[in-house]
């Protein structure tokens, strides 16, 4: 068939076939992809008309919901008086302005913004801060210290931080050392940083989590004491302390930053995902003012010299700041409201056959399924390929499916997505079960 004669759902279907590479995605035997073209709250609708309820934020970018009119409109606003200008001796108002409402709402210390595209940038640019302060202070410190089951980007760094597994295997002999605490959810990670502190404290630079859930790694959430003794032991060791707010940033734990549910100040913070409210790219990390004033010389050579193409895009800077503004009482009232309605949902799943825990933070409610542990288990697989079919998107990690919507969701849009899992667990599966669906391995 010629593309004039196909409908708009094959055309994009062909010309994907042929030319596109997905991520995370085997191109070998995936499923079509779903093409798309329009959303709105937490729906996204594909091109036959169907609706889709967006359980996962479009991969937990989406905060208040899709195309949020106070958004789209300082969009094409800003598209239309600045475009992009380069951010090396040029600057303009919506970066400054986000920069100071960014000073405004983080952790206190937090004083210094810089930008880039993505999370993980935001976390390259965290390390390489870190590191290159001591040295710039004729101090090196070379070690970064990482949890268990952390996910922290695709990048070389990110990836060095995060923890081994499928995505990282390959690379492993050319990533850099990192020094492994357990998991806060299920080892000592204290007593192995203190340990850690003893051997090497002298070398070691930073240590970076993933404030109160480790999100990719089965969204694993852990104990505000625990982040609070970690800062204790580093502020004493003179040690930074990067909170990667990449996933929890922008009210996904309930506050806007999940430091503050442990009233933590970190020396590093990495934003992105809910930044722009989910809708342009753009990433930033703050610092602290001593870290900044680390690499302020008459020295050249003590220049941050890293830089981003698009680094502080003023239309993705006017999205942000739109976004922000729109984090006010209600959506604070909707981020409860989420909280409670997922709350009940997973009560009622608790000691249900087929569940074996089910955990919370915030806005964001997990299951995990009682089937063997490991990235490449089918029951996560099997559970999206079902939802898909019965309109909901969900994204299993392995074993653990989460609901992490967008805060516009009602609780009778919550109750889908529970419905679903509910009529899963009871044996309810896609037909055909090939027609797959869309899972982390
Ligand atoms: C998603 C994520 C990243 C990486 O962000 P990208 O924009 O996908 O590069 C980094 N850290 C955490 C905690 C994340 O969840």
């Amino acid at each position: 068939m010629h593309p004039d004669d196909m409908t708009a759902a094959e055309r994009v279907l062909l010309h994907d076939a042929a030319h596109v590479w997905h991520p995370y995605t085997q191109h070998h035997d995936a499923p079509l992809p779903v093409p798309v073209v329009r959303a709105s709250g937490s729906w996204l609708y594909a091109v036959d008309g169907r609706p889709i309820l967006d359980a996962i934020s479009s991969w937990w970018v989406t905060t208040h919901g899709h195309c949020r009119p106070e958004i789209t409109e300082a969009i094409a606003t800003q598209a239309a008086q600045l475009d992009q200008v380069i951010f090396a001796g040029f600057t303009h108002e919506p970066a400054a302005q986000l920069a100071a409402a960014l000073v405004g709402h983080l952790p206190r210390g937090l004083s210094r913004i810089f930008y880039s595209d993505n999370g993980s940038t935001a976390v390259e640019v965290a390390l390489k801060l870190s590191l290159q302060s001591f040295a710039n202070r004729g101090t090196p410190r070379r070690l970064v210290a990482a949890l268990e089951h952390a996910y922290h980007g695709d990048t070389f760094g990110a990836m060095a931080a995060g923890a081994r597994g499928v995505f990282t295997h390959m690379y492993e002999p050319l990533l850099f050392e990192v020094a492994r605490l357990p998991d806060p959810s299920e080892g000592d990670t204290l007593a192995a940083l203190d340990a850690l502190i003893d051997a090497r404290g002298a070398e070691l630079a930073a240590v970076i989590v993933e404030p109160l859930v480790l999100g990719a790694g089965g969204m694993r959430t852990w104990d505000e004491s625990v982040l609070r003794g970690i800062r204790a032991r580093t502020a004493a060791a003179g040690v930074h302390l990067i909170a990667d707010e990449v996933m929890t940033g922008f009210g996904r734990t309930g506050p806007l930053f999940a430091c503050e549910r442990a009233e933590v100040r970190p020396d590093l913070l990495c934003m992105s995902k809910g930044l722009t409210g989910g809708v342009l790219p753009l990433g930033a990390t703050a610092a602290t003012e001593a870290i900044f004033d680390a690499f302020r010389s008459g020295d050249r050579t003590k220049t941050f010299f890293h830089g981003h193409s698009y680094t502080a895009n003023p239309i993705a800077c006017a999205a942000a700041l739109a976004s922000l503004d729109l984090f006010d009482e209600q959506s604070e009232d909707d981020r409860i409201r989420l909280e409670v309605a997922q709350a009940r949902q997973l009560d009622a799943l608790r000691g249900v056959p087929g569940v074996r825990a089910v955990r919370q933070i915030g806005t964001m409610g997990a299951v995990e399924l009682a089937a063997p542990a490991g990235y490449l288990s089918d029951v996560g697989r099997e559970l999206a390929a079902y939802a898909l079919q019965e309109g909901v998107l969900i994204r299993p990690l392995g074993p653990v499916a989460y609901c992490l919507p967008p805060y516009c969701t009602t609780d009778e849009e919550i109750a889908q997505v529970y419905d679903v899992l509910q009529r899963f667990l009871e044996g309810a599966r896609a037909t055909p079960l090939t027609t797959g669906g869309p899972i982390d391995d």
